[in-house]
């Protein structure tokens, strides 16, 4: 049955007119399901019988089902959800002091192969559709309303590679983004690619001022070129020229994922090969330690790499912070949880 929640505002009043009801009955709709957030069609009490019953019939309102919930000791929140097909992704939620931000998954599993990572072991199964991103953040917006918070912040970060289900996070963040809906502000809204160019050229045309990370993790097409496939196929200069292009059409600075991999791209040499690469961009670098997954052969960068790295970047002006580690005492790595839940990790 098709979700109720795969609908922007302007599709649901479209529906419900093509189902002999009134135009506004789409945003009443809207406003049931992201406001207050019912779980049912019956709580819908300001629409009337026939279009409720009909809802009913043509809709399911149902959302991914949590099979596994770790709270760790900082306030992060990780959820292993089960989808309809019995699929599991992984959404958390972590806290900051501006408000509270929540990674969502876009895929079951990853064809990116990138090498150090725990998703990557789980090869793509399908793309997620858009109620399923959806439904993790209302998921997660669910846990927020124990304690009357909200998710102020979105990540799509998780397990996946967004571009390459581009439509459906192109439409997710669309509904997220509603005004009378959950009203997340696209400046607060954040895409990660690990460097598809076409779609981020893509996404220079969309109405929507999100914000657009890069997974760089080299300085060079060498080190690049080992540890993300994706690589082989837009390298480090293709993915310059796109993200240059980006920044002059958009005005929006990129932000770029380095993470920090003990005597593979963590020395002083890497550093400033860094440092020159970014030269041409505005851009702004978040170095991250890195989580080990026991399936690969990379360690973590001693603190004393860690910090002389980000000392040289601040030298050579580049705009630099080190992420901040979230759920250290849970299984923090992207995809951890589920590679665990299927016997990989
Ligand atoms: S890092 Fe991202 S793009 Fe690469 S394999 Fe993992 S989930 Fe996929």
């Amino acid at each position: 049955m098709i979700s109720i929640y795969d609908w922007n505002l302007e599709k649901l009043q479209t529906i419900v007119e093509n189902l002999g009801f009134k135009k506004y009955n789409g945003e009443q709709i809207l406003r049931w399901l992201y406001q207050s957030r019912v779980d049912s069609f019956d709580k819908m009490s300001n629409l009337s019988l026939p279009l409720r019953e009909t809802l009913k019939s043509s809709f399911s309102i149902d959302l991914p089902k949590v099979v596994k919930k770790q709270v760790a000791s900082d306030g992060t929140i990780k959820f292993l959800l089960e989808l309809e097909d019995k699929r599991c992704v992984e959404t958390v939620i972590m806290r900051y002091v501006y408000g509270n931000a929540v990674c969502v998954s876009s895929q079951v599993g990853c064809n990116m192969g990138c090498s150090f990572c725990a998703s990557g072991l789980l090869k793509k199964v399908r793309d997620l559709q858009v109620h399923e991103m959806v439904g993790q953040i209302l998921v997660a917006q669910q846990e927020l309303d124990k304690t009357n918070e909200r998710v102020s912040h979105v990540v799509v970060m998780g397990i996946g590679e967004p571009f390459d289900n581009y439509e459906n996070v192109m439409n997710f963040i669309y509904i997220i983004n509603e005004a009378k809906g959950l009203a997340i502000g696209a400046r607060h809204i954040s895409v990660s690619t690990s460097g598809i160019v076409p779609k981020i050229k893509a996404l220079i045309n969309e109405k929507l001022q999100i914000n657009l990370a890069v997974s760089l993790h080299a300085p060079n097409d060498t080190i690049r070129d080992k540890i993300m496939k994706i690589n082989h196929v837009y390298n480090m200069e293709t993915l310059k020229e796109a993200l240059i292009e980006y920044e002059t059409k958009t005005n929006r600075r990129v932000t770029f994922e380095y993470l920090l991999l003990d005597g593979i791209n963590d020395s002083s040499e890497n550093a400033y090969e860094l440092a020159a690469y970014l030269k041409d961009t505005c851009c702004y670098v978040n170095l991250i330690p890195y989580n080990a997954v026991s399936e690969n052969i990379y360690k973590r960068s001693s603190e004393k790499n860690i910090n002389n790295f980000y000392n040289i970047l601040k030298k050579e002006k580049i705009n630099v912070t080190i992420r901040r580690e979230f759920g250290n005492d849970i299984d923090a790595a992207c995809g951890q949880l589920r590679a665990k839940s299927e016997g990989k990790s």
